[in-house]
């Protein structure tokens, strides 16, 4: 005899739509590791996708206009801050570096949960921004911030120097901006600090899917 079912509970799509979409913001000094940890979740997590920022610095070898960044003269990016364009925007590193209000509300209204990867004085902006909205406003509903830390200076070093990308100048920046970034980690809801790269990650998978109330 078959079973009785009270209710019929339909199948759930293979990728539900995000009930309640994050706005993931994570920051860490360059070269911590953040874009390792970051593209692994967008991977492991097709529903979080990245914003893509504009940025008045060049390309670097293989980034495509469009995909990693939208790469705009310093007179466009001006332009964009007037028309009140950026969610927030800031100067990192001697470059002009800023996220598209529209880029994010549209990808949230479509169900993603959307991933911010912008600096510390970009997160403060965005904090202040959000705190004028409404509290039911989705970007302030998602926010969840998130900081990454370097196990030390010495380690941030050599990875700097071992990803091979930065020119010697561009890296002793890097490193004379880390202190200064760190020291505003105990502003973020959540610190991980990237030793072993797999703890790591799971620190972050877990912060991520208790966000989206799924633990
Ligand atoms: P960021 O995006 O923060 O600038 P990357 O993700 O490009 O940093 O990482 C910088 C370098 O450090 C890369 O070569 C990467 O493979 C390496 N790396 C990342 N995480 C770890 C880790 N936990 N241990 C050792 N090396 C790491
Ligand atoms: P990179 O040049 O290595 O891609 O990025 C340098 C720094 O710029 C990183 O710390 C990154 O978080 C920051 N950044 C990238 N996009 C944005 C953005 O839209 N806004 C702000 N404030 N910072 C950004």
């Amino acid at each position: 005899m078959e079973e009785h079912k009270h209710e019929l509970i339909p199948e759930p799509p293979l990728q539900p739509r995000a009930s309640r979409p994050l706005l993931i913001v994570v920051s860490a000094p360059s070269g911590c590791g953040k874009s390792t940890l970051c593209d692994r979740l967008v991977d492991e997590f097709p529903k979080i996708i990245y914003s893509v920022s504009c940025t008045t610095r060049s390309p670097r070898e293989g980034e495509v206009d469009g995909r990693e960044y939208y790469f705009l003269s310093k007179k466009e990016f001006k332009d964009r801050t007037k028309s009140g364009e950026f969610l927030e925007w800031a100067k990192v590193h001697g470059n002009y570096y800023g996220t598209l209000e529209d880029t994010v509300l549209y990808a949230m209204e479509e169900g993603n949960h959307v991933l911010l990867d912008i600096d510390v004085q970009g997160v403060k902006q965005l904090r202040e921004h959000l705190a004028q909205m409404d509290p039911r406003h989705p970007l302030r509903r998602g926010f969840t911030d998130i900081f990454i830390s370097p196990p030390s200076l010495e380690e941030l070093e050599r990875r700097l120097r071992g990803r091979g990308t930065d020119e010697e100048k561009v890296i002793r920046k890097r490193l004379d901006n880390a202190e200064g970034e760190m020291a505003y980690a105990k502003e973020y809801s959540f610190q991980i600090v990237n030793d072993e790269l797999e703890k790591a990650y799971h620190e972050l998978k877990t912060v991520i899917l208790s966000a989206m109330g799924l633990s």
